[in-house]
């Protein structure tokens, strides 16, 4: 998939009206700040900067050694500076928190892809039910073999009263959301793969090396709620040992950015009649809305979708854009030589275009030198003077 996106990503980059200016952090406390954009005079600013706010489990212990928020973790395993190069260390005892894709994601590459696969145990913890898992039946196909068929029939007799209490069907699991279970019983592959449905992360505890050791659940049941269920807490609670934490609880905007934002996310048009609306940004503030400015993709919705979706979003909310511009009186809007010149000004060391071939010639003989699939560089420094070896080998072969 990541060399589809890619090829894609190069085919919009190779239109002539396209320019890019790649390394470019654009934010209230960055070089670059959303009133210097306005500065060079855009018909519209389209803001399709994803969800870069981590949720936090909001509790003590957070900060041990073993304990990640799950867009770290992947970072780190997809090679992304400057994760790639942190202690992203794993144990035994793997608990994760959060019963979607992402969680599926990263249980897969624990118990399948990682070239160490250290772990022994992947113990999923979710705050509701067996029927109110959110991962696809396809990516969970990836991992089934590692359930713990038996734990998990103990687990659902753990949780059928507070599943009958809200009116809920355990039998409709295996229909539902664990298809799984339909298939004929068969011997788990190690590393096993367990879940504790109805329980919620209340306490981290360290152990002496300052690593994650325990994490205590509060368990929860099951209240009716806006035509759905809601966990609600008990008094009771239960200790898990673990070495590692990682928290798939979804993801929210940055307020960095420095576009109105209230309640976790970025705001858009209350206007919910008018399609075009959930696109705009709003002040709400001054309540009125920011003409010319949009957002897209998870910069609109946080953690909505696959990258499918994110796409699908995208071009919905460029239609709006189109439509807008058809409308807005022309400007003279700096030219890409005025950003660069600009960029270049404010000592911003930017990646062009061209950068962007010989990165990927770069990235490419790294990966066949050292006989793996893909390489991509761990930090940005290296990066950068990947750039510049490669231009200038292929400048001085030219001569
Ligand atoms: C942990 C995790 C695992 C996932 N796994 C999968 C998967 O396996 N398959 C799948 O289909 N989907 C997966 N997704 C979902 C997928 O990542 C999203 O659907 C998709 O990335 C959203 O696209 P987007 O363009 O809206 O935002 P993003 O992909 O987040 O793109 C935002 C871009 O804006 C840049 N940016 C952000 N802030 C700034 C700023 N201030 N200045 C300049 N640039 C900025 C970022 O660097 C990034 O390049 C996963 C998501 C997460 C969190």
């Amino acid at each position: 998939m990541k060399i589809g996106l890619r090829k894609q990503f190069a085919k919009v980059l190779a239109l002539p009206n396209v320019h890019y200016f790649g390394h470019v952090p654009v934010g209230s406390n960055s070089p670059i700040t959303i009133n210097d954009l306005r500065g060079f005079c855009p018909s519209a600013l389209v803001f399709a900067v994803g969800a870069q706010g981590t949720k936090n489990l909001g509790l003590p212990g957070e900060e041990l050694r073993g304990v990640y928020s799950a867009k770290d973790f992947v970072y780190y395993y997809n090679q992304l500076p400057p994760f790639a190069s942190q202690d992203f260390s794993v144990g035994k005892r793997v608990v994760i928190v959060g019963m979607g894709n992402v969680m599926v994601d990263i249980a897969r590459w624990l118990m399948v892809d990682s070239p160490k696969r250290c772990v022994e145990e992947v113990i999923v913890i979710a705050r509701r039910g067996p029927l109110e898992a959110k991962f696809d039946e396809k990516e969970f196909a990836n991992i089934q073999i590692h359930l713990d068929r038996e734990a998990f029939q103990d687990e659902l007799r753990r949780v059928e009263p507070a599943m009958k209490a809200v009116g809920q069907d355990v039998a409709k699991v295996a229909e539902e959301t664990f298809p799984v279970l339909k298939l004929p019983d068969q011997q788990t592959i190690p590393p096993r793969l367990i879940f504790r449905f109805l329980s919620s992360p209340s306490a981290i505890t360290g152990g002496p090396d300052g690593r994650i050791a325990r994490l205590t659940v509060t368990e929860n049941i099951l209240v009716a709620r806006d035509g759905g269920v809601a966990a609600k807490a008990t008094d009771r609670t239960a200790d898990i040992d673990v070495d590692t934490l990682i928290f798939a609880i979804g993801d929210q905007h940055d307020p960095s950015l420095g576009i109105p934002f209230a309640k976790g996310g970025y705001v858009t048009n209350p206007e919910i009649a008018d399609p075009c609306a959930h696109y705009q940004v709003f002040n709400h503030q001054m309540g009125e809305v920011c003409s010319g400015d949009f957002v897209v993709g998870w910069a609109r919705k946080p953690s909505e979708g696959l990258v499918g979706i994110a796409r699908h979003d995208g071009e919905v909310g460029a239609t709006h854009v189109l439509q807008f511009l058809g409308n807005a009186p022309p400007r003279a809007a700096a030219s890409a030589e005025d950003v660069a010149r600009f960029l270049q000004q404010r000592g911003v060391e930017f990646v062009t275009k061209d950068d962007l071939r010989w990165l990927t010639a770069a990235e490419e003989k790294e990966a066949r030198e050292r006989g793996t699939a893909y390489y991509f560089f761990s930090d940005d420094d290296s990066m950068l003077a990947a750039i510049e070896r490669e231009k200038s080998t292929s400048a001085a072969s030219a001569r």
